[in-house]
């Protein structure tokens, strides 16, 4: 690349930069040779692509048009489907049921040929969660069975069954059908898709195994408490990572650098626990392919995140849906650009490498062709600046599936996921790069790189988890915890005291009070002395609404300052009655304290779960403030200007990225989007590495290299606008 100075490149040298670097990726592509060579290849794509063929395929679809789709996007990566409930290759397996469109044909080995032609790693798709009729005479016993004894039905094909993953369809049936094209097919990997069950399994063989394994019948119940459910959530799990482990053993015996790759993962909310899958995995695939309801764009980010935090620096790839994403199911819409676009930067500014999925190789609406391959043209050109080695964000949220699982039970979504939800959003509101953490991975050389944790109503934590956090702060780190964290262990007992007590410098009252009425804080000011940087931005506020649940929680020890107190809930009707009759408590509703060179706030109430619900923005900005008191550092990007922005901060080899993704919009919570509405100008201001100089400032996506200031190890500047998505790329001598 150029070695101009920062502001001194052209467009056009920018362009012809990115030309040679295409001209490489062209000639390494030649190479017709099966892409089969031991070394791992999980690193190598950034670009996925994704056909999954329906069964009249066959025939029908147009291959070349899709090779050359592929090669027009240049995915370096294709999943392909070739068996499970349809086979499209000549399979010997008996009941492996092959398309009945595909004669005697082999359209899963034509198209992998295709794409070894193009250089592409390949991996097989397999669906093993439905089977055919002959399935279901020759072996009922391997179709799941409802908690009424019934065989089920396919709920959306009733010609159908659905399967039981737990059982010998899986361990044995779909170990062959891996085996089988392991050995006849130079793939990569094989992807399994809804691979983990439809649902809990009353069949002969869950009931069997269970009873061996637990001593117990299975579940009627979906209460944590219940000594059998808690029994059946350790063996369902242990069944699933079994039958993993069991594919993934035997595929890599036919080719030891393929992998089963499991469509599983995500955050709090997830089954599997995701420290063991990061663990299994060597590459993984986020599978929320677009938005639905009212989930915010962000949402994308935020999946990257948790894969990441089990997953570290290995690849992940972000599967996005060309259609729409609803519970109707539309599978053959057309999503706007607009929506695609911005779907895709928030991955992509996350370091998710975009994956398409199309399902049915004829297509019925052409219009999203040319969409996706505008972003994938994009994200070909400046490929090198997102091969990231490493986030650079100081903040990091945690998550807990355990707090999910044993706490929040049936109501988890409320009870756990709307804390990290709110949490999240008011992080993106205030521009601060973050991570996110796995609660069992807070061990103190995946801590290193962050100055901050933040546990939204993280319930769950052992002793050895809270031993694990007081080292972190006792190292210097800030926490900031919400509502109920650290009131109960790991397996969900109520504790008779926080677990982290100590450095909330707050022990528990005894109750928790909720749902509240018209209940406020009182912002609480040293006359004498400046207002308490929590209270930053609410200077002319005498009270703020308070949260709606809150731990009645007492100071183990003088306080150094309370800015925030109660003032009790009082009668919202008759209008009348509506007047305080406490103006003026001194129980404080955040406690903030210095450990040595740490800080922790906590705030015994959910102000982030009522974040999420109410969106007020004074509770956006004492998250805001508890995250830069606590952190207690400038941040190593800070971005200031017109409308909400997901900031995101990144290492290469060669460079440091700033990612800027304009969530601003008239429907920025409730999609889909119509139109991108570009946002006013951005001053960025980044802190470079130690012992790098900055050799050359561009923005990716306008093409364009901005006039940079540096001094005393930062560097500013000012991007004029954004779309979707700009990236501030700056290489590093
Ligand atoms: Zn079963």
């Amino acid at each position: 690349m150029s070695t101009n100075r920062p502001g001194s490149m052209s467009r056009r040298e920018f362009v012809v930069g990115s030309a040679v670097a295409g001209i490489g990726m062209t000639i390494a592509r030649a190479a017709a040779e099966p892409v089969d060579e031991p070394q791992a290849w999980f690193d190598r794509p950034m670009r996925w692509a994704q056909l999954t063929l329906v069964e009249n395929d066959p025939g029908r679809y147009d291959r070349g048009f899709w090779l050359d789709y592929f090669r027009r996007t240049h995915a370096d990566a294709a999943c392909l489907s070739a068996g499970g409930v349809v086979a499209y290759y000549p399979t010997a397996i008996p009941l492996h049921h092959r398309s009945a469109w595909m004669g005697d044909g082999d359209p899963f080995g034509d198209l992998l040929e295709g794409c070894r032609a193009l250089g592409m790693v390949v991996i097989a798709r397999t669906d093993p969660h439905a089977a055919h009729q002959d399935v279901y005479d020759a072996h009922p016993d391997w179709i799941a069975v409802d908690a009424d004894g019934h065989r089920r039905r396919h709920w959306a094909s009733p010609e159908l069954w659905v399967t039981c993953a737990l059982g010998p369809y899986n361990f044995e049936f779909m170990t062959q059908v891996h085996r089988e094209i392991a050995t006849r097919y130079a793939v990569d990997g094989i992807f399994g898709n809804r691979w983990s069950g439809s649902g809990m399994c009353y069949c002969e063989h869950c009931q069997r195994n269970f009873q061996i394994a637990s001593g117990l019948a299975l579940p009627r119940t979906t209460d944590p408490r219940d000594p059998a459910r808690r029994a059946y959530l350790a063996w369902h799990e242990q069944r699933l990572f079994d039958v993993w482990r069991l594919w993934d053993r035997e595929i890599r015996a036919i080719r030891p650098h393929a992998r089963f790759i499991a469509n599983a993962g995500g955050g709090a909310l997830s089954p599997l626990d995701m420290k063991t899958v990061g663990e299994l995995s060597d590459i993984l695939f986020a599978d929320r392919q677009a938005r639905q309801g009212l989930m915010p764009l962000w949402a994308n980010g935020k999946n990257a995140k948790e894969y990441r935090a089990a997953l570290g620096s290995k690849p992940i790839g972000g599967i996005f849906s060309v259609g729409i994403e609803e519970p109707y199911r539309w599978k053959d819409s057309v999503q706007t650009e607009a929506e695609l676009r911005a779907w895709v930067a928030e991955g992509t500014a996350n370091g998710l490498r975009p994956w398409f999925t199309k399902f049915s190789g004829t297509l019925h609406d052409r219009r999203w062709l040319a969409r996706v391959e505008r972003i994938y043209a994009w994200h070909h050109r400046v490929e090198p600046y997102l091969r990231n080695e490493r986030p650079l964000a100081r903040v990091a949220l945690v998550y807990s599936q355990q707090t999910a699982t044993f706490y929040g039970a049936d109501r988890a979504r409320a009870k756990v996921e709307d804390h990290t939800l709110g949490f999240y959003h008011a992080l993106v509101e205030a521009r601060v790069p973050f991570e996110m953490v796995h609660d069992r991975l807070l061990d103190p050389e995946r801590l290193r790189a962050f100055k901050l944790l933040i546990l939204p109503n993280i319930a769950c934590l052992s002793n050895q988890q809270c031993d694990q956090l007081r080292r972190f702060v006792q190292d210097g780190g800030g926490l900031v915890a919400t509502f109920e964290t650290s009131l109960y262990d790991e397996r969900g007992d109520h504790r008779a005291d926080f677990g982290l007590a100590d450095l909330f410098g707050a022990r528990f009252g005894g109750r928790v009070e909720g749902p509240m009425q018209n209940s406020y804080l009182r912002l609480e000011r040293d006359p004498a002395g400046p207002a308490h940087p929590l209270l930053d931005g609410l200077d002319d506020a005498p009270r703020i609404i308070n949260g709606v649940w809150r731990v009645e929680a007492a100071a183990t020890g003088a306080l150094a300052s309370r800015p925030l107190t109660l003032i009790p809930s009082y009668p919202d009707l008759p209008m009348e009655m509506v007047y305080p009759r406490v103006e003026r408590t001194d129980a404080p509703q955040v406690f903030l304290r210095e450990i040595g060179r740490g800080r922790v706030a906590y705030f015994p109430w959910d102000i982030d779960r009522v974040f999420w619900e109410v969106m007020s923005a004074d509770h956006g900005r004492l998250l805001a403030n508890a995250v830069q008191w606590a952190a207690n550092e400038e941040r190593p990007v800070t971005v200031s200007g017109p409308g909400l922005v997901d900031v995101t901060i990144w290492r290469q080899k060669q460079s440091l990225t700033v990612h800027l993704v304009n969530l601003t919009n008239p429907m920025m919570i409730k999609g889909p989007l119509r139109e991108l509405l570009p946002l006013g100008p951005q001053r960025v201001r980044v802190k470079l590495p130690a012992g790098t100089k900055p050799s050359k400032v561009t923005l990716l996506v306008a093409e364009l290299a901005p006039h940079a200031d540096e001094s005393s190890g930062y560097l500013e500047v000012t991007v004029p606008s954004i779309l979707d998505h700009e990236v501030v790329a700056i290489d590093l001598s």
